[in-house]
């Protein structure tokens, strides 16, 4: 079996024998011997290989090895004498997998823009910021899994494919099941998207919601964690047409409960990252964003800020800071806004609660001044909105009413009502934006370089 770089790094002693497979990183061809960083993908750092010209096959294998081959070395540990590494390979054997043409292969040694590296989604993950960020992502996956199970929530997976928009925001793709060699027609002979999912309508969700209501009403403590899919056409550095959503409904909660589970899960993933990567970590201290360990010590120890919306709406209009977007009750706050708070303002995640019910879904709890719901974001510094939650309006009357003011089809939401007719609680819950969460982890400035294949109106070539 071959060893895995990373525990070589971390526990690997002098005269022990192994074997590493990889891709070469860099080669150094020097009189007598050459140096082969080589990289399996497990850790920031490769493993430094020396490979002496007495080694059987040594030309042969040198003259084919490039930045970007695979090959599989075997030999022993040794001390090494070069700064910034414990141990290095002194290589018996090397075989070559496949070769990389240097002429052609499109990762050089030098610094690629992101930009570059999204152009080559396919080979981008062998960057040393890319890699970081996949494995970050992973840790931070497991994390949120660990977090919930240890609390006894039960995960529950919501469909992908769903007849309701949860959010009301018209940012729903369609699925359809349409023949394309004899698509059905409209009077007009025109192509018809209408009744296409087996002569319904379905789209693909926005949010598993309302599907973890029905889930809660029974199991008290739920999450989900799935793909979600926004119809958005904006192309922002935070919005993607594909991301991974996190959603916690709690039955017998409310917002309070709701914002004290928000905060303890951002702290707790927020560890788990920094123990289990602390090299990854650093290094986008290091490269990439200068406050990321900061930023990290501050969620772990301090308490996030809260204030209601129409306090952030006076501190917004007694700033002297001169916004693009207009700020008056009543209207959503935009990412310019929201930054603004959390990043200048509060220097630190900031929970803004108490929403006016106009900019809202349909499902939020009413407060008792019929003007605002109990509605939580919480704002990131460098992100803005990170989580959106609320509690859930639980009163049949209430809840019919609202659907009716807002012109939805009531009739589509029986099951819904059915849970407020049957068994009602107080609950709650919230949507997290993963990729939004390893960005604000990582400190990388643009969601489509923390999710491995981003969709984007400008991206989705595989
Ligand atoms: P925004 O105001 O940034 O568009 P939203 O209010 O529309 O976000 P919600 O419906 O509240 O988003 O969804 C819950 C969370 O999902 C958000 O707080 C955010 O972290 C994440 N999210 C929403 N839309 C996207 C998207 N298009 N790409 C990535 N993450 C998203
Ligand atoms: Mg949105
Ligand atoms: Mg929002
Ligand atoms: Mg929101």
């Amino acid at each position: 079996m071959p060893n895995r770089i990373l525990d070589l790094l971390r526990q690997g002693q002098p005269n022990d024998a192994v074997s590493v497979r990889g891709w070469v990183r860099t080669k150094r061809e020097q009189k007598e011997f050459t140096f082969i960083e080589v990289n399996d993908g497990s850790s920031m750092a490769g493993l430094q290989v020396v490979a002496n010209q007495d080694m059987p096959g040594y030309a042969e294998a040198i003259a084919r090895i490039n930045t970007g081959a695979a090959v599989e070395i075997s030999g022993v540990l040794v001390e090494s004498p070069a700064k910034g590494q414990r141990i290095e390979l002194r290589a018996e054997s090397v075989t070559v997998y496949g070769e990389a043409d240097p002429e052609t292969y499109p990762l050089q040694k030098k610094r690629h823009s992101f930009e570059f590296l999204r152009t080559i989604a396919h080979l981008r993950s062998r960057t040393n910021t890319l890699g970081a960020v996949f494995r970050v992502r992973n840790a931070a996956a497991q994390a949120v899994h660990h977090f919930f199970q240890e609390r006894g929530f039960l995960w529950v997976h919501t469909p992908i494919i769903t007849a309701s928009d949860c959010e009301g925001a018209g940012e729903l793709f369609t699925v359809t099941n349409l023949d394309l060699k004899n698509p059905p027609k409209t009077k007009e002979g025109e192509v018809d998207f209408g009744q296409d999912f087996f002569g319904k309508r379905a789209y693909l969700t926005v949010s598993g919601q309302l599907e973890a209501e029905i889930m809660a009403m029974a199991f008290s403590n739920v999450y989900t964690f799935g793909p979600t899919f926004r119809a958005e056409n904006s192309n922002t550095s935070r919005h993607l047409a594909e991301f991974w959503m996190i959603e916690p409904e709690m039955a017998f909660c409310d917002l309070l409960g709701n914002m004290e589970l928000a905060e303890s899960f951002l702290k707790s993933v927020f560890k788990h990252v920094l123990e289990t990567c602390p090299e990854d970590m650093a290094f986008f201290n290091e490269r990439i964003e200068n406050t990321v360990l900061e930023t990290a010590e501050n969620i772990i120890n301090s308490e996030f800020a809260r204030i209601t919306y129409t306090e952030a709406i006076a501190l917004l209009e007694k700033s002297d800071r001169t916004f693009e977007y207009p700020v008056s009750w009543g209207l959503d706050l935009q990412s310019e806004h929201e930054r603004y708070l959390a990043e200048e303002l509060f220097k630190k995640p900031l929970i803004v609660t108490d929403y006016p019910v106009e900019i809202k879904a349909f499902y939020m709890r009413l407060n008792d001044d019929e003007k605002t719901v109990r509605a939580m974001d919480v704002l990131a510094p460098r992100i803005g909105e990170i989580i959106g939650g609320s509690q859930r309006e639980e009163r049949l009357d209430v809840l019919e009413k609202r659907i009716q003011d807002l012109g939805m089809p009531i009739e589509d939401l029986w099951w819904y009502l059915d849970l407020r007719r049957f068994g009602t609680v107080p609950h709650a819950g919230f949507g997290l934006g993963f990729e939004r969460l390893v960005q604000f982890m990582t400190g990388m400035q643009n969601i489509r370089d923390v999710i491995p294949f981003p969709r984007t109106p400008l991206s989705a070539e595989f």
